[in-house]
């Protein structure tokens, strides 16, 4: 394990604290995943590289990380209490399976694309009925929710007067529930007061996804797959739970209820938020028609982009904002990343033609140790990435003098040309998770390249048309392009 001093924000108690997990040297990470009723979207994209980047540095101090995202393919209720996997099924006329397969095979992509590492265990909703309704008995049997014609409700009034402990994390007050009077209840006149949660819904007729339960035919509630799920894998009490901030309330603040509610102790020693992705100043938004999908942004396809931009250079965008504010994605702020990853690339692959000398403990030297331990200790300031990205264009600024010899400065020694190269090498791509995008990185991935271009040639010459294009719109849909110029023909990803 390395020496660090990782503090990080904690939104139960709104402040930063040291990070001490349960069990020395590992850590357990339950993250909410997405909903996948339809295409993952660039603000879902934020929140996963985010916890990615949390991923990857509690991997480099040493942490053995168990990282569980779930995947949501039941329970996601919309305003009108229509299932959003029904509803999806009904649209797409296919199966809810067919449905969540579908997205989550996309969902998988972009987040390859985005080079983000898959999490350790990625559990379906509807792969663990079974374990949500042994919660639902354990909070009934604990008095804290009660059944009304097959469905099950959680009393959040009983569990908010009792423990005391409803509204902490979302920073809801119990008065303003109780000041919500039974008119407000509408067609769920079931529940006892308007804030009680459905826990297991009894299913209408028409609703597709069903499975038996002591109570009735139905499915679970929303909140209660992602409390079923990290007690199951992390057990029931763990150290970070995520997500984007729009899940503050209800869903996270139900979760916490429902662990207190059935196990008697809160889930997560940390809860981590991310805040929102906007679009030119205003949040993202599918109905305003304020929206970009992962892919139009990267072929530029959208009237909200010039041009398209490459994966690593959204990344690298997301990347130069703090998770906890907002993101502000515009066509000028991506422009500046393309140049400033771009630059970053570049004074990484000139590194290896960088000479030093034997000076020992130089002016230079120093600097550069300094430097990298800024980077060091932004990352452990709340994983604070557009600080420590902020140091590596510090680094760039000595890298290149270096280069053309134009420091001023004793020459680099060899012990911190060394340092050095490991720190950019480490933060860049280990931690940031960056890739060098031409492909000159991949030897074996460019001569594969090479050898379909160069049968792409063949088919040509041979005026096989068919075979030509088969092969270019294949390599299309895996977001690769063959650009065919005077000199013959080069690829880059799309
Ligand atoms: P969903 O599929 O809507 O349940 O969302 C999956 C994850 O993406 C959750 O953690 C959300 O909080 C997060 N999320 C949704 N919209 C945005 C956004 N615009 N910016 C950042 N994160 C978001
Ligand atoms: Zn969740």
């Amino acid at each position: 394990m390395r020496d660090h001093n990782l503090t990080v924000y904690n939104s139960l108690t709104r402040q930063k604290e040291k990070f001490e997990t349960l069990h020395p040297g590992f850590a357990g990470m339950y993250v909410c995943g997405p909903t996948v009723y339809n295409d993952v979207h660039l603000g879902n994209c934020r929140t996963f590289i985010s916890f990615d980047i949390i991923y990857r540095y509690l991997k480099f101090l040493g942490y053995t990380v168990r990282y569980v995202r779930n995947i949501t393919d039941v329970g996601h209720l919309l305003d009108d209490g229509e299932d959003r996997m029904s509803k999806g099924a009904r649209l797409d006329n296919l199966e809810p399976m067919e449905v969540a397969q579908k997205y989550t095979l996309g969902f998988h992509q972009v987040m390859r694309l985005f080079n983000t590492l898959p999490p350790s265990i990625e559990p379906r909703a509807t792969g663990h009925i079974i374990e949500q309704i042994e919660m639902v008995k354990k909070i009934l049997d604990n008095g804290f929710a009660y059944e009304a014609n097959g469905s099950v409700y959680f009393d959040t009034i009983k569990f908010a007067k009792e423990t005391g402990e409803y509204g902490k994390l979302s920073g809801r007050v119990i008065e303003e529930l109780l000041s919500e009077t039974r008119d407000n209840l509408k067609n769920q006149d079931e529940k006892r007061n308007p804030a009680d949660f459905a826990i297991w819904m009894k299913a209408s007729d028409e609703h597709i996804m069903r499975w038996p339960s002591p109570w009735s035919i139905g499915f679970p509630g929303w909140h209660l797959e992602c409390s079923a799920m990290s007690t199951k894998y992390l057990g029931e009490q763990f150290d970070i739970h995520g997500g984007g901030n729009d899940l503050k309330f209800p869903h996270h603040e139900n979760e916490v209820a429902q662990n207190l509610g059935a196990c008697n102790v809160h889930p997560a020693r940390y809860w981590l938020h991310t805040n929102m992705l906007l679009m030119n100043g205003k949040k993202m938004s599918k109905s305003d028609g304020n929206t970009i999908s992962p892919y139009e942004l990267l072929t530029g396809n959208s009237s909200h982009v010039s041009k398209g931009y490459s994966p690593m250079v959204v990344r690298f965008f997301m990347l130069q904002s703090h998770y906890r504010s907002t993101n502000d994605l515009t066509d000028d702020a991506l422009q500046a990343a393309e140049k400033g990853y771009k630059r970053l690339m570049e004074a990484y692959k000139s590194l290896d033609s960088l000479t030093s000398n034997q000076t020992i403990n130089s002016e230079l030297d120093e600097k550069v140790s300094s430097i990298i331990q800024g980077a060091w200790d932004d990352m452990d300031d709340d994983f604070n990435t557009p600080r420590a990205i902020a140091r590596l264009f510090e680094l760039v600024t000595i890298i290149n003098s270096l280069k053309e010899g134009q420091t001023s400065l004793d020459k680099i020694s060899q012990n911190s040309l060394k340092e050095l190269k490991e720190a950019f090498n480490i933060i860049i791509f280990d931690i940031l998770g960056l890739k060098v995008e031409d492909g000159s990185n991949d030897e074996s991935v460019d001569g594969l390249m090479q050898l379909i271009i160069e049968l792409r040639q063949i088919a040509r010459s041979n005026k096989d048309w068919p075979t030509a294009d088969k092969i270019r719109d294949s390599l299309n849909e895996l977001k690769i392009q063959i650009k065919d110029g005077k000199d013959g023909s080069t690829w880059t990803y799309l």
